[in-house]
C-alpha cells in the first residue's frame, strides 16, 4: 500500500481524499496557500506545507511547489483531486519524472483526452457513439466548411479542440453565419487555450447530460459503475446531480457501460474516469472524457457502496481491480446538491465568515464539506463550500430526504444557494425527472420575468 500521499487540492475534495487515505492507513500531507491555513483537512493531515500565496497560479497551480512538497515530506504519491492540475498532462508527467506516483491516468491518456478532436477520434475507433461531426479539425477553406455543415445539418456547434469549462463554443443556425462563427471561435480559442484548432458537431437541441463512471487498473481490467444524470445546469455548471438517471433502463445502462469499459481497456486507461454523454431520443452521444475524480462522484458511491477514492488509491498502488462487473449492484437512488457561497438570485459569490453552521443528519444523509463555525470562505477560489448528498430506497424517497436535509442545513454569515436548491427540489418538473440541460435556466428566466413584472 502507499505510505504517504500529498493532497494537491483544497476544500471538500482535499478532506474527502484525506479521509480515504486515513481509512487505508496512508499518511497525508496537506498543501495550502497562505489564506488556506485554516482549512479543516490541514489540521487533520499528518503534515502540512504552505505552497504559496492566495492566487492559485502561485499555489495550487504551481507544479514546482507541489513537487517540492512531496520531496521535503518524503511522500510517495500525489493526488490531484479535481480542477487545478488534475487534468494537466505536463503535471502528471513531471510528477512521475520526479519519482512520484501520479494518482490518475498516464500522462499520455490525459493528453489524448485533453485534445477533443483526438479524444473523439479515439473514442469513435473504440466504438463509442459520438455526435455526428466534422471528425477532425476545420480548415480555412470556406466552401469545404459549408459542405461539412450541410452534411451534418443545422444547427451545428463549433468547438475548440483545447476547450474546457464550457468555453470556446458557438452555435450556428444558418449558413450565413458559419464562416464568421468559425473565425471568431478560432480567435477566442487561440487567446484562451493557445490552440486555434476547432471542429464542428451537430448541435443537439434538447439533450440531457448523462455520464458513465468507470474504474480501470491499467492492467487490462475495467468496470463501470453506472450513470449519473447531471442535466440541472446553469451556464454549463452542474447544480444538482443524481444516480441512476431517471428513465434509463438496466439494458441501456449495461450496453453503454460495456462500450465505455471496452474503450478503457483499448486505450489502457488507469484510474477513475467519466465518459460524458449527451442523451437525446434514446441515444447516447459522447462529448468528452474526464480523467479524474468528479465533484458528483458521491451519488455513484451511494448507490453502489463503492468508495471511488479508495479505489483510486488502490489502483495507484499497483493493485489490480478487486471488483468485477458482477460485484456492482445498484441500490436505490441518490441526489447531490452543490452548496455554493453565492447569492441564490444573482449568483454573485459571497465569501466571508461563517458565523453558524449546522449539518443535517439522519438515514441516508451525507455531508461532504470542509466548512465549520468560524471558518472564513476566501474570495480567491471556487464558490462551492460543500455538497449535500442523500440516498433513498427510490427517487421519491431521495427527494423527500433531500428536502428535509436542506431545511436542516444552516450556513449563516454568508449567502448561499440553499434557497435555490430548495426551489429546485420542490419544482414539479424536477420531481417528474428526466429534464434536459436547458430546464433550470429556463425556469430561472421565467422566475426573473415574473419578479420583474410584479415590480
Ligand atoms: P467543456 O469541456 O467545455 O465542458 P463539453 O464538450 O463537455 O465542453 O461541452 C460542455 C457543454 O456544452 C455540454 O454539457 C452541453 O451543454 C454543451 N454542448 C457541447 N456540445 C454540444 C452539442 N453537440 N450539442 C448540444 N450541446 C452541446
Amino acid at each position: 500500500m502507499l505510505d504517504k500521499v500529498v493532497i494537491a487540492n483544497r476544500g471538500e475534495i482535499a478532506l474527502r481524499i484525506l479521509r480515504a487515505c486515513h481509512a487505508l492507513g496512508i499518511r497525508t500531507v496537506a498543501v495550502h496557500s497562505t489564506v488556506d491555513r485554516n482549512l479543516k483537512h490541514v489540521a487533520m493531515a499528518d503534515e502540512s506545507v504552505c505552497i504559496g500565496p492566495a492566487p492559485s497560479s502561485d499555489s495550487y497551480l504551481n507544479m514546482a511547489s507541489l513537487i517540492a512538497a512531496a520531496e521535503v515530506t518524503d511522500a510517495q504519491a500525489i493526488h490531484p483531486g479535481y480542477g487545478f492540475l488534475s487534468e494537466n498532462a505536463d503535471f502528471a508527467e513531471r510528477v512521475e519524472q520526479s519519482g512520484f506516483i501520479f494518482i490518475g491516468p498516464r500522462a499520455e491518456t490525459i493528453r489524448l483526452m485533453g485534445d477533443k478532436v483526438e479524444a473523439i477520434r479515439a473514442m469513435k475507433e473504440a466504438g463509442v457513439p459520438c455526435v455526428p461531426g466534422s471528425g477532425g479539425p476545420l480548415g480555412d477553406e470556406a466552401a469545404t466548411n459549408i459542405e461539412i455543415a450541410r452534411g451534418i445539418g443545422y444547427p451545428v456547434i463549433v468547438k475548440a479542440a483545447g476547450g474546457g469549462g464550457g468555453r470556446g463554443m458557438r452555435v450556428v443556425h444558418t449558413e450565413a453565419h458559419l464562416a464568421n462563427a468559425i473565425a471568431t471561435t478560432k480567435q477566442e480559442a487561440k487567446a484562451a487555450f493557445g490552440n486555434d484548432m476547432v471542429y464542428m458537431e451537430k448541435f443537439l437541441e434538447n439533450p440531457r447530460h448523462v455520464e458513465i463512471q468507470v474504474l480501470a487498473d491499467g492492467q487490462g481490467h475495467a468496470i463501470h459503475l453506472g450513470e449519473r444524470d447531471c442535466s440541472m445546469q446553469r451556464r454549463h455548471q452542474k447544480v444538482v446531480e443524481e444516480a441512476p438517471a431517471p428513465g434509463i433502463t438496466a439494458d441501456q445502462r449495461a450496453a453503454i457501460g460495456k462500450v465505455c469499459v471496452d474503450a478503457c481497456i483499448r486505450i489502457g486507461y488507469r484510474g477513475a474516469g467519466t465518459f460524458e454523454f449527451l442523451y437525446e431520443n434514446g441515444h447516447f452521444y459522447f462529448i468528452e472524457m474526464n480523467t479524474r475524480i468528479q465533484v458528483e462522484h458521491p451519488v455513484t458511491e451511494m448507490i453502489t457502496g463503492v468508495d471511488l477514492v479508495r479505489e483510486q488509491l488502490m489502483i495507484a498502488a499497483g493493485h489490480p481491480l478487486s471488483l468485477k462487473q458482477s460485484d456492482i449492484h445498484f441500490e436505490g437512488h441518490a441526489i447531490e446538491c452543490r452548496i455554493n457561497a453565492e447569492d441564490p438570485d444573482t449568483f454573485m459569490p459571497s465569501p466571508g465568515l461563517i458565523q453558524h453552521f449546522h449539518a443535517p443528519g439522519g438515514p441516508g444523509v451525507r455531508v461532504d464539506s470542509h466548512i465549520y463555525e468560524g471558518y472564513r470562505v476566501p474570495p480567491n477560489y471556487d464558490s462551492m463550500i460543500g455538497k449535500l448528498i442523500v440516498h433513498g430506497a427510490d427517487r421519491e424517497q431521495a427527494i423527500c430526504r433531500m428536502r428535509v436535509a436542506l431545511s436542516e442545513l444552516v450556513v449563516d454569515g454568508i449567502k448561499t444557494n440553499i434557497p435555490l436548491q430548495q426551489r429546485i427540489l420542490s419544482d414539479g418538473g424536477f420531481q417528474q425527472g428526466g429534464q434536459n440541460i436547458h430546464y433550470l435556466e429556463k425556469r430561472l428566466a421565467e422566475r426573473k420575468e415574473k419578479s420583474l413584472s410584479i415590480v
